[in-house]
């Protein structure tokens, strides 16, 4: 068994940490600035700045097939970059990248959705949650009726990342009642020009997702996402790639808060001594440094096993749960050890106890993953003590 990086793995690792030293780290009192004075952290052109600079360096389309132009690095090195990525709290991510169900359009649907999709010029939403149907996603109700050449699509979707900003979404809609998501939801492809509607909800975090409401909205056959009847397959393909790149993100932002109680925790003096030599201090360092290092092996295994063309989605499952649970365990913890300092908003801290707080709801909740953990170890399709 061998857990060092590669040379390659390393030099990418380098590069991704230099650029978030260099390029994002310098905005974040900016971006802490812009987001309680109500604006977003970052602008649209900012990103396209240093997406560019990326661009230069060879960031670019990470996961993207080459065929499109990307580098087409695979899971592993993913995660390794959102782990980078994730020592921010900038919101950034590269350039060059489209939702992995988006290489099921058509020749046709590529011109218009992938192609502009990768190159930054449109932006997608993913559409499924519905106020009465959000971990139980098979009982969605949105309706699209066939009429003529076109399909009505009528309700509404609920916490939609992007859906202020996107020009398409993606939308699952109810094709035929009888079969639901066995055979009866369908994806479409939706431009806001069809007719939908977007607006925000305001949550605890800077994450702002909308409400989409379709009132009649006209949708041509064609822009049916790969095939009649089989968008929910589709929705589960999309949810799936999450599951090991969220807790990679969530390392990465440990980590930093992590080395932040470190090094507070060795200048802040209480009763004549830094507080680093007190024993309730160490052991809470302690814990959040073995979590952070079991949840890197959990998620660097769902990785490994989806480079190799393994099935990782139970082990993802895991990942998600475990990271999840271990982001929010850390940075309670050096919320705690920074004391009042902590809970102000000088500090990223608290800005980064907001977010890490939905790690453990949105793609899956903590109850789902424990719920197909379970499931997958009682019906035998798993065996508890098993390695490959
Ligand atoms: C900021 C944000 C961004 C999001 N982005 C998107 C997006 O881009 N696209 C999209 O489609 N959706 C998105 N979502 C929706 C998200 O995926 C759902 O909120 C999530 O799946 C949970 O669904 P729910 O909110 O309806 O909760 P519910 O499903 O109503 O669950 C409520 C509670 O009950 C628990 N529960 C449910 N079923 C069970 C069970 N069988 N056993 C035990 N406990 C159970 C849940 O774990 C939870 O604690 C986003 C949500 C948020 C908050």
């Amino acid at each position: 068994m061998d857990f060092t990086l590669t040379d390659e793995q390393k030099m990418i690792q380098k590069t991704v940490r230099d650029f978030v030293n260099k390029e994002l780290k310098p905005l974040e009192q900016e971006v802490l600035k812009n987001e309680r004075e109500g604006r977003p952290g970052i602008s649209r052109e900012k990103v396209k700045e240093l997406r560019d600079k990326a661009k230069e360096i060879g960031f670019w389309g990470i996961n993207t097939p080459e065929e499109y132009g990307g580098a087409n690095l695979g899971p592993i090195m993913s995660v390794l970059i959102a782990m980078e990525l994730g020592r921010t709290f900038v919101p950034f991510n590269f350039g060059g990248s489209a939702d992995n169900i988006l290489y099921l359009c058509n020749e046709e649907q590529k011109q218009k959705y992938l192609i502009p999709t990768i190159n930054g010029e449109r932006r997608s939403c993913f559409a499924l949650t519905e106020p009465g149907a959000g971990s139980d996603a098979r009982s969605i109700q949105m309706q699209a009726v066939k009429d003529g050449d076109h399909w009505v699509l009528n309700g509404e979707k609920v916490f939609i990342t992007n859906g202020n900003e996107a020009d398409f979404a993606m939308v699952f809609a109810v094709t035929d009642k009888e079969k639901g998501a066995n055979g009866g939801v369908t994806c479409f492809l939706v431009d806001r020009e069809m007719g939908w509607e977007s607006e925000p909800i305001h949550t605890m975090g800077e994450w702002g997702p909308a409400t989409l409401i379709f009132d009649n909205v006209r949708v041509p056959e064609e822009n049916i996402l790969g095939e009649l009847g089989q968008g929910f397959n589709l929705g589960m393909q999309w949810i799936g790639q999450g599951r090991y790149m969220i807790p990679a993100g969530a390392i990465g932002a440990a980590e930093r808060l992590l080395q932040m109680a470190i090094d507070y925790s060795k200048t802040r003096i209480t009763f004549g001594k830094p507080i680093a030599e007190r024993q309730a201090i160490q052991w809470m360092i302690a814990d959040s440094a073995v979590e952070i290092e079991a949840a890197k092996w959990i998620v660097f295994r769902a990785a490994w096993m989806a480079e190799n063309g393994m099935d990782a989605r139970h082990q993802s499952s895991m990942a998600k749960l475990n990271g999840a649970i271990m982001a929010n365990q850390v940075v309670d913890r050096v919320l705690q050890i920074h004391g009042g300092m902590g809970y102000t908003k000088e500090l990223p801290i608290e800005r980064w106890y907001r977010e890490l707080r939905l790690y453990r709801i949105f793609e899956g909740t903590d109850e789902i993953q424990r719920r197909t953990i379970a499931r997958n170890i009682l019906k035998g399709h798993v065996k508890v003590g098993e390695l490959l």
